[in-house]
């Protein structure tokens, strides 16, 4: 019998990659050679293969188009100065798409698999990652249903597609952010703990509006009173009040971010106090008010930290310290951008070289 770990691969002849400009890479648009494909049929992962990056042929009765069992992840290679090249707590991404599938009734992924398919097209597209300082290889793991039916039930048989992008430094100017006091991105015993296509697509309306007066990004409140800070965009929330790092903690409304975990874990290690629970913008503006609010950013796999510039609040703006005085996020920022691409140490044992 076949060993769901082998994997057939199929080099191109036609690389792409002496026509890209990796001074000059558009996030999301450009493709590395090669992806891994493999599908669940008759109750096994079979057909394991990387090749070609190219388009599917998909039916128009994919049930997944249809209603929606589609869920994906977000991770990124690196290679440092020696080219060396590192994936960043990869097995948390794994364990998280299948808890993804598990909400939506979707079969899980085998992990080994994942793991394997994912260093092997890593490591056959490493001239893909750029070695530039802030650059990486972005990792697009996904899974749908691909029944060909359009009954409402869960799919029997699916896909599993791994392509990756390569992109540049992320700049994240400090961002200016709206308190949602209106839409809701997720409710308890809903989905937003996953990471399912249809929550990206019901934030797409609030975040245009927030856009349209001015503001980067959202903050998400809570689904009952809208006063208590969820996440922002797709990151996750913290804040550092009188020396305390405070963050809303996971529950099925937020996303576990790998990212959150990190920071987290580096900020206890270096003996900061962290405090995970119910977190209401009204304390938060009046830690602002008693200049008690030092710092206030976003965590996540894109920008690793976001600094947030000012937050609004019905019709109130409010103007944040300085980010150049923000002690603790500058500093988790430097030492994780620093672990993640192998150059800096890797106390926690975070990274997972590819050969
Ligand atoms: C992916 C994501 C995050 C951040 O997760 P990381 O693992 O740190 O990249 C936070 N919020 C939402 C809604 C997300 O989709």
């Amino acid at each position: 019998m076949e060993s769901t770990l082998s994997i057939q691969v199929e080099k191109t002849q036609n690389s792409r990659l002496s026509q890209v400009d990796f001074d000059n890479i558009p996030f999301g648009r450009v493709f590395s050679d090669h992806m891994f494909v493999t599908e669940f049929k008759n109750g096994a992962w079979t057909n394991s293969s990387i090749k070609e990056y190219g388009n599917l042929e998909i039916t128009p009765a994919l049930i997944s188009l249809h209603y929606g069992q589609s869920v994906f992840e977000g991770m990124k290679a690196y290679k440092n100065t020696k080219g060396e090249v590192f994936l960043f707590r990869p097995m948390e991404n794994i364990k998280r798409l299948n808890r993804s599938a598990d909400r939506l009734c979707m079969q899980n992924i085998d992990e080994d698999l994942f793991l394997e398919g994912l260093k092997q097209l890593v490591a056959l597209d490493s001239n893909w990652i750029p070695e530039a300082d802030g650059c990486s290889l972005y990792i697009r793991p996904f899974l749908f249903g691909s029944d060909e039916f359009i009954g409402v039930r869960p799919s029997d048989e699916y896909k599993f597609i791994i392509f990756t992008c390569p992109v540049s430094k992320y700049y994240s100017e400090p961002v200016k952010v709206l308190v949602e006091q209106k839409y809701t991105r997720a409710a308890k015993g809903g989905v937003g703990y996953a990471k399912a296509a249809g929550n990206y697509a019901g934030a797409l309306l609030p975040a245009k509006l927030a856009q349209e007066k001015g503001y980067h990004q959202l903050i998400w409140t809570d689904a009952n009173e809208h006063e208590y800070i969820e996440e922002s965009g797709t990151m996750n929330l913290m804040v550092v009040i009188d020396g305390k790092l405070i963050t809303p903690p996971v529950s099925d409304t937020t996303l576990p971010g790998i990212t959150r975990d990190s920071v987290l874990t580096v900020a206890r290690h270096w003996g900061i106090t962290v405090e995970e629970r119910a977190l209401s913008i009204k304390e938060v503006l009046e830690a602002h008010k008693a200049g008690k609010l030092t710092e206030m950013f976003g965590t996540g796999t894109a920008a690793t930290i976001a600094q947030i510039r000012s937050i609004a609040y019905k019709e109130e703006n409010h103007e944040l310290t300085p980010v150049e005085t923000r002690e603790f996020s500058n500093k988790v920022s430097a030492f994780l951008n620093d672990l993640r691409t192998g150059n800096g140490e890797d106390p926690f044992g975070w990274r997972v070289q590819v050969k």
